[in-house]
């Protein structure tokens, strides 16, 4: 069986970030504003020498309405393909309303999913699981994408039960 990551968050939280990191890809296009990627994508990965596939998502931002609602839509359907969700976060943005949406529907769901607060970086890692643990989605991860840094202990999490 390969298993199958989704990257699930809202936009500009680094999911495209690390996606590529993952695949050694550049194809999901990274971008510094919000919702470029519109659909979501496939990569190949490997993790200790077992390849899983990764999917990247456009983002769900809570409030959409026309293209916003269609990647909102490939965000959910990537959750239902998914084996194990990283719910990504912004360590720097802070927990925002759609952070707490997209919780409160990944809660529901009877699915491995795993906090990954992001651009750690940018703020002391016990702060940012301080400012996520009302997700109650477990004890965050924290991860700096852009930089490599927690991804091997994310990884051994997410992948060493399969
Ligand atoms: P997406 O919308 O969730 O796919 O987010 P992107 O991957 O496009 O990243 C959004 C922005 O966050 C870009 O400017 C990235 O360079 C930046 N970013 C991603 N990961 C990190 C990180 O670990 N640290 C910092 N400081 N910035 C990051
Ligand atoms: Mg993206």
């Amino acid at each position: 069986m390969v298993p199958v990551i989704a990257l699930v968050g809202r936009p500009n939280v680094g999911k495209s970030t690390l996606f590529n990191r993952l695949t050694k890809s550049r194809d999901a296009i990274v971008a510094d504003y919000s919702g470029l990627t519109r659909d979501r994508k496939y990569g190949e990965a490997k993790w200790q020498g077992r390849t899983y596939i990764v999917i990247d998502t456009g983002g769900i931002s809570g409030d959409e309405e026309g293209i916003d609602a269609k990647m909102a839509e490939q965000s959910l359907q990537a959750i239902e393909e998914a084996d194990a969700v990283l719910f990504m976060v912004d360590s720097r943005a802070g927990m925002t309303a759609a952070d707490q949406m997209i919780a409160e529907h990944l809660r529901k769901k009877n699915k491995r999913t795993f906090l990954a607060a992001n651009k750690v970086d940018t703020v002391d890692p016990d702060i940012a699981r301080a400012e996520f643990s009302p997700l109650a989605i477990g004890d965050a991860w924290p991860i700096a994408a852009a930089h490599g840094r927690g991804i091997t202990a994310l990884l051994q999490a997410a992948l060493g039960e399969f």
